[in-house]
Protein backbone atom coordinates (compact mmCIF):
# COMPACT_ATOMS: atom_id res chain seq x y z
CA UNK A 1 0.00 0.00 0.00
CA UNK A 2 1.23 3.40 -0.71
CA UNK A 3 1.91 5.63 2.15
CA UNK A 4 2.45 9.41 1.89
CA UNK A 5 2.88 12.28 4.77
CA UNK A 6 -0.41 13.00 3.36
CA UNK A 7 -2.38 9.94 5.28
CA UNK A 8 -3.51 10.80 7.83
CA UNK A 9 -5.62 7.71 8.63
CA UNK A 10 -3.71 4.24 7.67
CA UNK A 11 -5.82 0.96 8.69
CA UNK A 12 -3.69 -2.15 8.11
CA UNK A 13 -5.01 -5.70 8.14
CA UNK A 14 -8.10 -4.91 10.53
CA UNK A 15 -10.02 -7.73 11.55
CA UNK A 16 -12.72 -7.47 14.03
CA UNK A 17 -14.59 -9.69 15.44
CA UNK A 18 -17.45 -10.44 17.89
CA UNK A 19 -17.25 -14.31 19.15
CA UNK A 20 -17.64 -16.09 15.81
CA UNK A 21 -18.64 -13.42 13.85
CA UNK A 22 -16.16 -11.96 11.65
CA UNK A 23 -17.26 -7.99 11.32
CA UNK A 24 -14.09 -6.64 9.69
CA UNK A 25 -11.83 -8.97 7.90
CA UNK A 26 -8.51 -8.07 7.35
CA UNK A 27 -8.93 -4.18 6.04
CA UNK A 28 -6.31 -2.42 4.46
CA UNK A 29 -7.16 1.42 3.66
CA UNK A 30 -5.75 4.69 3.95
CA UNK A 31 -7.26 7.89 4.46
CA UNK A 32 -5.65 11.43 2.84
CA UNK A 33 -5.38 14.39 4.98
CA UNK A 34 -8.78 16.67 3.88
CA UNK A 35 -10.71 13.84 2.32
CA UNK A 36 -13.74 13.40 1.94
CA UNK A 37 -13.79 9.51 2.49
CA UNK A 38 -17.42 7.25 2.09
CA UNK A 39 -17.40 3.64 3.71
CA UNK A 40 -20.72 2.85 1.35
CA UNK A 41 -22.03 -1.27 1.55
CA UNK A 42 -25.41 -2.81 2.60
CA UNK A 43 -26.92 -3.06 5.72
CA UNK A 44 -24.35 -5.39 8.00
CA UNK A 45 -21.07 -4.85 6.12
CA UNK A 46 -19.24 -3.63 9.12
CA UNK A 47 -19.31 0.22 7.84
CA UNK A 48 -20.51 1.13 11.73
CA UNK A 49 -17.94 -1.65 12.96
CA UNK A 50 -15.41 0.56 11.73
CA UNK A 51 -16.27 3.84 12.01
CA UNK A 52 -16.49 2.66 16.15
CA UNK A 53 -12.94 1.34 15.54
CA UNK A 54 -11.60 4.99 13.80
CA UNK A 55 -13.64 6.93 16.72
CA UNK A 56 -12.08 4.18 19.85
CA UNK A 57 -15.54 2.84 20.74
CA UNK A 58 -14.48 -0.57 19.85
CA UNK A 59 -10.83 -2.13 19.40
CA UNK A 60 -9.48 -4.05 16.87
CA UNK A 61 -9.39 -7.99 17.02
CA UNK A 62 -6.28 -7.54 14.86
CA UNK A 63 -4.42 -5.35 12.81
CA UNK A 64 -3.01 -1.66 13.42
CA UNK A 65 -4.50 1.85 12.98
CA UNK A 66 -2.80 4.96 12.98
CA UNK A 67 -3.17 8.13 12.47
CA UNK A 68 -0.77 10.95 11.62
CA UNK A 69 2.13 7.93 11.47
CA UNK A 70 0.84 7.10 15.22
CA UNK A 71 -0.32 3.76 16.54
CA UNK A 72 -3.70 4.68 17.93
CA UNK A 73 -5.18 1.25 17.80
CA UNK A 74 -5.19 1.28 21.59
CA UNK A 75 -5.77 4.82 22.28
CA UNK A 76 -9.13 5.48 24.09
CA UNK A 77 -11.73 8.38 22.49
CA UNK A 78 -11.41 11.23 24.69
CA UNK A 79 -7.10 11.09 23.63
CA UNK A 80 -7.89 10.61 19.62
CA UNK A 81 -8.69 14.36 17.79
CA UNK A 82 -11.74 12.69 15.89
CA UNK A 83 -15.09 13.48 16.85
CA UNK A 84 -18.32 11.44 15.54
CA UNK A 85 -22.16 12.67 14.94
CA UNK A 86 -24.70 9.53 14.82
CA UNK A 87 -27.76 9.17 12.60
CA UNK A 88 -29.88 10.52 15.49
CA UNK A 89 -28.58 14.05 16.72
CA UNK A 90 -28.27 12.73 20.63
CA UNK A 91 -28.20 16.29 21.26
CA UNK A 92 -29.12 16.84 24.59
CA UNK A 93 -32.74 17.63 24.92
CA UNK A 94 -32.78 19.79 28.34
CA UNK A 95 -30.00 22.04 27.21
CA UNK A 96 -30.21 24.66 24.88
CA UNK A 97 -27.89 25.04 21.31
CA UNK A 98 -25.27 27.27 23.54
CA UNK A 99 -24.92 24.89 26.09
CA UNK A 100 -25.39 21.79 23.58
CA UNK A 101 -22.13 23.13 21.76
CA UNK A 102 -20.08 24.41 24.65
CA UNK A 103 -20.62 20.92 26.61
CA UNK A 104 -17.34 19.34 25.06
CA UNK A 105 -16.11 22.83 25.34
CA UNK A 106 -16.14 22.92 28.82
CA UNK A 107 -15.38 19.20 29.35
CA UNK A 108 -11.67 19.82 27.69
CA UNK A 109 -11.46 22.86 30.45
CA UNK A 110 -11.87 25.46 27.71
CA UNK A 111 -11.27 29.10 29.33
CA UNK A 112 -14.65 30.99 29.47
CA UNK A 113 -13.51 33.95 27.41
CA UNK A 114 -13.12 31.75 24.25
CA UNK A 115 -16.60 29.58 24.47
CA UNK A 116 -18.59 31.62 23.09
CA UNK A 117 -16.20 32.79 20.03
CA UNK A 118 -16.25 29.41 19.16
CA UNK A 119 -19.81 28.80 19.70
CA UNK A 120 -20.29 31.42 17.12
CA UNK A 121 -17.79 30.57 14.62
CA UNK A 122 -19.09 26.50 14.50
CA UNK A 123 -22.88 28.07 14.12
CA UNK A 124 -22.02 29.76 11.53
CA UNK A 125 -20.10 27.07 9.89
CA UNK A 126 -23.36 25.40 9.91
CA UNK A 127 -25.26 28.20 8.76
CA UNK A 128 -27.26 28.57 11.70
CA UNK A 129 -25.80 31.91 13.37
CA UNK A 130 -28.30 33.69 15.90
CA UNK A 131 -29.68 30.13 17.29
CA UNK A 132 -27.28 29.77 20.20
CA UNK A 133 -30.47 30.32 22.86
CA UNK A 134 -32.71 28.09 20.92
CA UNK A 135 -34.76 25.45 22.53
CA UNK A 136 -32.70 22.38 20.58
CA UNK A 137 -36.86 20.52 20.75
CA UNK A 138 -37.74 23.63 18.31
CA UNK A 139 -35.51 23.02 16.09
CA UNK A 140 -36.11 20.34 12.76
CA UNK A 141 -34.51 17.63 12.23
CA UNK A 142 -32.08 19.07 9.93
CA UNK A 143 -31.48 22.21 11.84
CA UNK A 144 -30.94 19.51 14.67
CA UNK A 145 -28.32 17.25 13.12
CA UNK A 146 -26.35 20.95 12.04
CA UNK A 147 -25.96 21.41 15.72
CA UNK A 148 -25.25 18.25 15.94
CA UNK A 149 -22.56 19.46 13.54
CA UNK A 150 -20.95 22.34 15.17
CA UNK A 151 -21.34 20.43 18.28
CA UNK A 152 -18.48 17.87 17.20
CA UNK A 153 -16.47 20.51 15.23
CA UNK A 154 -16.04 23.24 17.18
CA UNK A 155 -13.44 21.59 19.17
CA UNK A 156 -11.27 21.91 15.86
CA UNK A 157 -10.89 17.71 15.40
CA UNK A 158 -8.50 16.80 12.50
CA UNK A 159 -11.46 14.08 11.74
CA UNK A 160 -14.74 14.10 11.90
CA UNK A 161 -16.65 10.68 11.38
CA UNK A 162 -19.88 10.74 10.46
CA UNK A 163 -22.58 7.37 10.68
CA UNK A 164 -25.26 8.25 8.59
CA UNK A 165 -25.84 11.32 9.85
CA UNK A 166 -28.83 12.25 7.24
CA UNK A 167 -30.82 9.00 7.31
CA UNK A 168 -33.22 9.93 9.69
CA UNK A 169 -34.29 13.25 6.95
CA UNK A 170 -36.43 13.14 4.49
CA UNK A 171 -35.64 13.19 0.86
CA UNK A 172 -35.52 16.88 0.07
CA UNK A 173 -33.95 17.67 3.74
CA UNK A 174 -31.55 14.97 2.82
CA UNK A 175 -30.38 16.20 -0.66
CA UNK A 176 -30.18 19.62 0.44
CA UNK A 177 -27.94 18.95 3.65
CA UNK A 178 -25.91 16.76 1.38
CA UNK A 179 -24.87 19.87 -0.44
CA UNK A 180 -23.94 21.71 3.09
CA UNK A 181 -22.20 18.82 4.32
CA UNK A 182 -20.13 19.07 0.94
CA UNK A 183 -19.61 23.38 1.22
CA UNK A 184 -18.90 22.50 5.00
CA UNK A 185 -15.88 20.40 4.21
CA UNK A 186 -14.31 22.27 2.24
CA UNK A 187 -14.79 25.23 4.44
CA UNK A 188 -13.75 23.64 7.10
CA UNK A 189 -10.92 21.60 5.42
CA UNK A 190 -10.76 19.02 7.47
CA UNK A 191 -10.93 15.07 6.97
CA UNK A 192 -14.13 13.46 6.69
CA UNK A 193 -14.99 9.87 7.02
CA UNK A 194 -18.40 9.33 6.19
CA UNK A 195 -20.86 6.22 6.26
CA UNK A 196 -23.38 5.23 4.51
CA UNK A 197 -25.70 2.48 2.34
CA UNK A 198 -26.83 4.93 -0.16
CA UNK A 199 -24.75 5.07 -3.22
CA UNK A 200 -25.79 8.69 -4.81
CA UNK A 201 -25.08 9.76 -1.76
CA UNK A 202 -21.86 8.38 -1.76
CA UNK A 203 -21.31 9.35 -5.33
CA UNK A 204 -22.63 12.82 -4.88
CA UNK A 205 -20.52 13.69 -1.74
CA UNK A 206 -17.29 11.72 -1.75
CA UNK A 207 -13.45 11.94 -2.54
CA UNK A 208 -13.14 8.33 -2.57
CA UNK A 209 -15.87 5.51 -1.70
CA UNK A 210 -14.71 2.74 0.11
CA UNK A 211 -17.34 -0.20 -1.24
CA UNK A 212 -17.12 -2.63 1.66
CA UNK A 213 -19.36 -5.78 1.31
CA UNK A 214 -19.62 -8.92 4.16
CA UNK A 215 -16.80 -7.31 6.39
CA UNK A 216 -14.71 -7.03 3.16
CA UNK A 217 -13.45 -4.07 1.24
CA UNK A 218 -14.67 -4.75 -2.46
CA UNK A 219 -13.21 -1.56 -4.35
CA UNK A 220 -11.79 1.77 -3.10
CA UNK A 221 -11.37 4.76 -5.90
CA UNK A 222 -13.22 7.94 -6.71
CA UNK A 223 -17.00 7.67 -7.67
CA UNK A 224 -16.18 7.65 -11.53
CA UNK A 225 -14.34 4.79 -11.08
CA UNK A 226 -16.63 3.19 -9.20
CA UNK A 227 -19.05 3.62 -11.56
CA UNK A 228 -17.30 3.32 -14.67
CA UNK A 229 -14.80 0.67 -13.49
CA UNK A 230 -16.81 -1.13 -10.72
CA UNK A 231 -13.91 -4.23 -9.93
CA UNK A 232 -16.68 -6.64 -9.78
CA UNK A 233 -19.96 -7.51 -10.14
CA UNK A 234 -20.90 -6.75 -6.79
CA UNK A 235 -19.75 -3.34 -6.79
CA UNK A 236 -21.61 -2.75 -10.30
CA UNK A 237 -24.27 -4.15 -8.54
CA UNK A 238 -24.54 -1.90 -5.80
CA UNK A 239 -23.83 1.32 -7.75
CA UNK A 240 -26.17 2.39 -9.92
CA UNK A 241 -28.48 -0.24 -11.63
CA UNK A 242 -26.64 -2.85 -14.07
CA UNK A 243 -27.26 -6.16 -16.02
CA UNK A 244 -24.94 -8.90 -15.20
CA UNK A 245 -24.70 -11.43 -17.35
CA UNK A 246 -22.45 -14.95 -17.96
CA UNK A 247 -20.15 -14.57 -20.20
CA UNK A 248 -17.34 -16.77 -22.17
CA UNK A 249 -14.08 -15.18 -23.35
CA UNK A 250 -13.82 -15.81 -27.08
CA UNK A 251 -10.65 -14.14 -27.38
CA UNK A 252 -9.05 -10.65 -26.12
CA UNK A 253 -11.27 -8.80 -27.90
CA UNK A 254 -14.51 -10.97 -28.31
CA UNK A 255 -17.07 -12.47 -25.41
CA UNK A 256 -19.83 -14.26 -25.95
CA UNK A 257 -22.57 -12.63 -24.04
CA UNK A 258 -26.43 -13.62 -24.34
CA UNK A 259 -25.25 -15.91 -27.02
CA UNK A 260 -23.98 -13.75 -29.43
CA UNK A 261 -20.78 -12.67 -30.18
CA UNK A 262 -19.84 -8.91 -28.88
CA UNK A 263 -16.86 -7.00 -29.29
CA UNK A 264 -15.07 -5.64 -26.14
CA UNK A 265 -11.86 -3.85 -24.98
CA UNK A 266 -8.68 -6.13 -23.93
CA UNK A 267 -8.45 -6.70 -20.63
CA UNK A 268 -5.69 -9.68 -20.25
CA UNK A 269 -8.67 -12.33 -20.02
CA UNK A 270 -7.81 -16.21 -21.04
CA UNK A 271 -9.82 -17.87 -23.99
CA UNK A 272 -12.46 -19.42 -22.77
CA UNK A 273 -12.69 -17.72 -19.33
CA UNK A 274 -15.99 -17.50 -17.61
CA UNK A 275 -16.62 -13.97 -16.85
CA UNK A 276 -19.52 -11.51 -15.62
CA UNK A 277 -20.59 -9.25 -18.17
CA UNK A 278 -21.81 -5.60 -16.99
CA UNK A 279 -23.77 -3.52 -19.10
CA UNK A 280 -25.17 -0.31 -17.74
CA UNK A 281 -28.84 0.38 -18.71
CA UNK A 282 -27.90 3.83 -19.72
CA UNK A 283 -25.18 2.21 -22.14
CA UNK A 284 -27.72 0.26 -23.99
CA UNK A 285 -28.15 2.22 -27.75
CA UNK A 286 -31.75 1.67 -28.72
CA UNK A 287 -32.60 1.36 -32.71
CA UNK A 288 -35.87 0.80 -34.53
CA UNK A 289 -32.83 -0.90 -37.33
CA UNK A 290 -33.09 -4.50 -36.05
CA UNK A 291 -31.32 -5.75 -39.42
CA UNK A 292 -28.23 -4.20 -38.17
CA UNK A 293 -28.37 -4.53 -33.95
CA UNK A 294 -26.38 -6.51 -31.67
CA UNK A 295 -29.34 -7.44 -29.70
CA UNK A 296 -32.98 -7.70 -31.07
CA UNK A 297 -35.63 -7.72 -28.25
CA UNK A 298 -39.17 -6.74 -27.53
CA UNK A 299 -39.98 -4.51 -24.94
CA UNK A 300 -41.73 -5.77 -22.00
CA UNK A 301 -42.38 -2.91 -19.63
CA UNK A 302 -41.66 0.89 -19.84
CA UNK A 303 -41.93 3.05 -17.34
CA UNK A 304 -41.43 7.33 -17.08
CA UNK A 305 -38.63 7.72 -14.60
CA UNK A 306 -38.79 12.07 -14.83
CA UNK A 307 -35.87 12.66 -17.69
CA UNK A 308 -35.51 9.45 -19.09
CA UNK A 309 -37.70 5.82 -19.68
CA UNK A 310 -36.44 2.54 -18.02
CA UNK A 311 -37.59 -0.29 -19.97
CA UNK A 312 -37.00 -3.87 -19.93
CA UNK A 313 -36.31 -5.83 -23.39
CA UNK A 314 -36.56 -9.41 -23.71
CA UNK A 315 -33.72 -10.29 -26.14
CA UNK A 316 -34.72 -12.78 -28.92
CA UNK A 317 -33.33 -15.57 -27.35
CA UNK A 318 -34.68 -14.68 -23.75
CA UNK A 319 -32.44 -12.70 -21.93
CA UNK A 320 -33.52 -9.34 -20.27
CA UNK A 321 -32.25 -6.23 -20.17
CA UNK A 322 -32.68 -3.36 -18.20
CA UNK A 323 -32.47 -0.31 -20.73
CA UNK A 324 -33.01 3.63 -20.38
CA UNK A 325 -33.55 6.38 -23.28
CA UNK A 326 -34.70 9.76 -23.55
CA UNK A 327 -37.27 8.25 -26.49
CA UNK A 328 -39.73 6.31 -25.61
CA UNK A 329 -40.67 2.43 -26.81
CA UNK A 330 -43.68 1.41 -26.91
CA UNK A 331 -44.48 -2.05 -25.04
CA UNK A 332 -44.74 -5.12 -27.53
CA UNK A 333 -42.60 -2.47 -30.14
CA UNK A 334 -39.78 -5.02 -31.00
CA UNK A 335 -36.35 -2.71 -30.79
CA UNK A 336 -32.33 -3.41 -32.00
CA UNK A 337 -30.05 -2.83 -29.33
CA UNK A 338 -26.17 -2.01 -29.68
CA UNK A 339 -23.56 -1.60 -26.63
CA UNK A 340 -19.80 -0.22 -27.69
CA UNK A 341 -16.97 -1.87 -26.74
CA UNK A 342 -16.22 0.42 -24.05
CA UNK A 343 -19.18 -0.26 -22.60
CA UNK A 344 -19.33 -3.88 -22.23
CA UNK A 345 -17.33 -4.57 -18.78
CA UNK A 346 -15.85 -7.34 -18.28
CA UNK A 347 -15.07 -8.70 -14.83
CA UNK A 348 -13.13 -11.92 -13.30
CA UNK A 349 -15.76 -13.85 -11.31
CA UNK A 350 -15.42 -13.74 -7.72
CA UNK A 351 -13.09 -10.63 -7.79
CA UNK A 352 -12.00 -8.20 -5.07
CA UNK A 353 -9.41 -5.42 -6.33
CA UNK A 354 -8.45 -2.86 -4.30
CA UNK A 355 -7.67 0.53 -5.80
CA UNK A 356 -4.99 2.56 -4.02
P1 LIG B 1 -26.04 -1.00 9.19
O1 LIG B 1 -25.99 -0.20 7.93
O2 LIG B 1 -27.24 -1.88 9.28
O3 LIG B 1 -25.78 -0.19 10.41
P2 LIG B 1 -23.26 -1.85 9.14
O4 LIG B 1 -22.70 -2.02 7.79
O5 LIG B 1 -22.94 -0.60 9.86
O6 LIG B 1 -24.83 -2.07 9.09
P3 LIG B 1 -22.18 -3.18 11.44
O7 LIG B 1 -23.11 -2.52 12.41
O8 LIG B 1 -20.79 -2.70 11.42
O9 LIG B 1 -22.77 -3.11 9.97
O10 LIG B 1 -22.20 -4.75 11.71
C1 LIG B 1 -21.41 -5.67 10.99
C2 LIG B 1 -21.71 -7.07 11.50
O11 LIG B 1 -21.21 -7.24 12.82
C3 LIG B 1 -23.20 -7.37 11.56
O12 LIG B 1 -23.41 -8.71 11.20
C4 LIG B 1 -23.54 -7.16 13.02
O13 LIG B 1 -24.63 -7.95 13.40
C5 LIG B 1 -22.26 -7.58 13.70
N1 LIG B 1 -22.05 -6.84 14.96
C6 LIG B 1 -21.87 -5.51 15.09
N2 LIG B 1 -21.70 -5.17 16.37
C7 LIG B 1 -21.79 -6.32 17.09
C8 LIG B 1 -21.70 -6.65 18.47
N3 LIG B 1 -21.46 -5.71 19.39
N4 LIG B 1 -21.85 -7.94 18.82
C9 LIG B 1 -22.06 -8.90 17.90
N5 LIG B 1 -22.15 -8.67 16.57
C10 LIG B 1 -22.02 -7.40 16.17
Amino acid sequence: MKETTQNIINIQHVTKRFGEKVALADINLYVRKGEFMTILGPSGCGKTTLLRLLAGFDTATEGVISFDGTDITNTPPYKRNVNTVFQKYALFPHLNVYDNIAFGLKLKNTPKAEIMPKIKAALKMVNMSDYEYRDVNSLSGGQQQRIAIARAIVNEPEVLLLDEPLAALDLKMRKDMQLELKEMHERLGITFVYVTHDQEEALTLSDRIVVMSEGEVQQIGTPTDIYNEPANAFVADFIGESNILDGTMRHDCLVTVAEKDIACVDKGFLIDEQVDVVIRPEDVEMTTNTAEAQFVGQVTSSIFKGVHYEMLVVTDNGYELLVQNYKHFEVGQTVGMNITPDNIHIMRKDCTANIY
